[in-house]
């Protein structure tokens, strides 16, 4: 498997991704994307804190919001020529943090819901070996309406 992160640091890879945050030592608060200590101080206004530790994240959150990209966003993305429209969704998980990515290949906004549970893929970018967290629905709008 010659496949890496596009962006290192940011989550592991295998059959149960995770997200990589980064919990402050002072006050616990989480972050994501781990930017905090290349920073150097804690973002919470309160805490004078400098250290943190990497923590993985919930694996799955519920859709907070969601929209088509249908325009082609600046680097580090990397577009495909020509560029293809994607889907969106800022997903809040259980650490109390809101966290926007792509959706799952083979979903779009038409298969997204807000409230709706969604779990953390990675997959890789375009025809590329770089690999991306991706969002996928966890039960499908059609089946829920079955049960
Ligand atoms: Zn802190």
């Amino acid at each position: 498997m010659t496949a890496t992160p596009a962006i290192e640091g940011w989550f592991t890879v295998g059959d149960a991704p995770t997200l990589l945050g980064e919990r402050c030592t002072g006050c616990a608060t989480t972050y994501f994307p781990p930017t905090a200590a290349a920073a150097g101080f804690c973002r919470n206004p309160g805490c004078d804190s400098e250290t943190f530790e990497q923590v993985p994240l919930s694996r799955r959150g519920t859709v907070w919001s969601y929209t088509d990209a249908q325009y082609q966003p600046p680097p580090p993305y990397q577009a495909p020529e020509p560029f293809v429209p994607f889907a969106l969704a800022a997903v809040e998980l259980p650490e109390g943090m809101v966290v926007v990515g792509q959706v799952a290949q083979g979903y779009g906004t038409g298969d997204l819901r807000v409230g709706q549970e969604v779990e953390l893929v990675v997959e890789p970018e375009h025809a590329s070996e770089q690999l991306i967290y991706r969002w996928k629905p966890v039960v499908e709008l059609g089946e829920e309406a079955d049960q």
